[in-house]
């Protein structure tokens, strides 16, 4: 069995895109478990409860039917929510949920099931710490707030989304305060994880950093 890799970090590290470029170099799927959380902050606002509704919450887990394509796109209920769940709303909505114990154990538990047969790129907050604790190979992906408000930037342009820098740096800031703080798993370096700070790296040199971590440990 190919083993899974974790990668975790703060908000607009690069995660995802790393994640990405790791998975067709390597032949490994990505899992977004942030995509998961944000699709569950989406299906509240769209059923009109609060974000801290967790019996709710909760119980609408249960009834969706979340899909999460190899490809990023995210449907929830049959529709295409890819765009809708990467709004500064939604991203501070689903740090607002991912703090409930009931939506962290549905969530986890679809993490870790989709993650069985292995090969898989996971990225999130408490993958190396909670989910795939087993994983061989952690990663613990950092940057500064500024240099990882640069980079969301310059990809809500390229994707047309809202790209407002200074609202940016806002939300980092706030999230990456919110995800450090929560009581249930927050977000913090495994003890056997490899801390990467990307701020003076190029994408390819983090991919290519993290390929002869996997080599090693292979
Ligand atoms: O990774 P992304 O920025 O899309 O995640 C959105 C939010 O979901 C994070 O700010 C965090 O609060 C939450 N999250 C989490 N655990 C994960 C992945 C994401 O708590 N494994």
């Amino acid at each position: 069995m190919r083993p899974n890799i974790a990668i975790d970090g703060p908000s607009a590290a690069g995660k995802s895109t790393i994640s990405d470029i790791l998975a067709l170099r390597l032949g490994y799927t990505h899992l977004d478990t942030g995509a998961m959380y944000r699709a569950v902050a989406y299906g509240a606002f769209k059923s009109g409860l609060p974000f801290d509704a967790e019996e709710a919450i909760a119980k609408m887990i249960e009834n969706m039917k979340l899909v999460i394509h190899p490809d990023g796109k995210v449907f929830l209920d049959g529709e295409d929510i890819s765009n809708e769940i990467r709004t500064n709303e939604m991203s501070m909505g689903a740090s607002d949920v991912s703090k409930l114990g009931k939506v962290r154990e549905a969530l986890v538990e679809m993490q870790r099931r989709i993650a069985a047969d292995g090969g898989y790129i996971v990225d999130g907050r408490d993958i190396g710490t909670v989910v795939l604790k087993d994983a061989k190979v952690k990663i613990f992906l950092t940057a500064s707030a500024e240099d990882r408000a640069k980079r969301r930037v310059k990809q809500n342009l390229e994707k047309g989304l809202p790209a407002d820098y200074d609202a940016i740096l806002e939300d980092i800031i706030k999230r990456d305060y919110q995800d450090t703080h929560r009581t249930i798993s927050p977000l913090k370096k495994a003890d056997d994880a490899i801390e990467i700070d990307s701020s003076k790296m190029s994408i390819e040199e983090v991919v290519d950093t993290i390929i002869e971590i996997v080599k090693k440990n292979s």
